[in-house]
């Protein structure tokens, strides 16, 4: 379970997340979106540990990891990641690559490395190099990586824009479904309504660093809070 409180992040003393509040339970997808600009990535940076917020809380599972005095290290915060261009390690075996954030004995973690080259179907693959992989296989990798040390919360950000429209519909919904399996809280990054319309939860719609309307995304779709957000919707396609 993620919870945020608060959070207000500026650069060069304009305020580009303000005020963002925000609860994600274990096995539930939040879509943060919005359009270009709007603070979505700032947001999953300070989940993320690799950012300061300049005000506010989060939470996992109920236990403070950082606010403006105290701060739990990235790495020690239990968190997998997911972006557009996090790539894979080139000169690492697609099972090392997954091994990679994994400690523990060796029959552990190749157990693991297995199991979830198996969920993404990609177990034949086992000692190939990511050079020898498509676009689609390296991410269903990287998602096996960020997925590997069993993260408590999982923030992806704009995750299959690099993907061409063929691909995307069934990786976004083989991603979904490992997601519910490893049972994460899951923050999804995007600017496309479809996108979230599909993988959501619940959506919290961001304009100017601030959430302008949140829910379920078939409430969302039909009730937009206000004229932008009916336009944001409308607007792509
Ligand atoms: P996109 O959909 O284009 O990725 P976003 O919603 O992820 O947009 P952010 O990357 O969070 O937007 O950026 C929010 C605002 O903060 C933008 O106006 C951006 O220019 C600004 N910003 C982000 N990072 C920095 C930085 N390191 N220094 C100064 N300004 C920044
Ligand atoms: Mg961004």
């Amino acid at each position: 379970r993620l919870e945020i409180r608060n959070l207000i992040a500026r650069y060069e003393g304009r305020v580009v997340v303000d005020d963002v509040s925000l609860t994600v339970e274990a096995g539930k997808v939040t879509c943060l979106l919005g359009p270009s600009g709007c603070g979505k990535s700032t947001t999953l940076r300070m989940i993320a540990g690799v950012e300061m917020q300049e005000s506010g809380e989060i939470y996992v599972d109920g236990k403070l990891i950082c606010d403006t005095v105290f701060r739990v290290p990235p790495e020690r915060r239990e968190i997998g990641l997911m972006f557009q261009d996090f790539a894979l390690f080139p000169h690492l075996s697609v099972a090392d690559n997954v091994a990679f954030g994994l400690s523990g004995h060796k029959e552990e973690k190749r157990a693991r490395v297995d199991e979830l080259l198996r969920k993404v179907d990609l177990i034949h693959f086992i000692d190939k190099f990511p050079h020898h992989l498509s676009g689609g296989e390296q991410q269903r990798v990287a998602l096996a990586r960020a997925l590997a040390p069993r993260p408590r919360i999982m923030l992806m950000d704009e995750p299959f824009s690099g993907l061409d429209n063929r691909l995307r519909d069934g990786i976004r919904d083989e991603t979904l479904a490992i997601l519910k399996e490893e049972d994460a809280a899951v923050v999804l990054v995007t600017h496309e309504p479809e996108e979230a319309m599909r993988m959501a939860d619940e959506i919290a719609l961001m304009r100017r660093g601030k959430i302008v309307q949140q829910g379920a995304p078939y409430n969302v779709y039909t009730r937009p809070a206000d004229k932008a957000a009916v336009a944001f919707f409308s607007d792509v396609n």
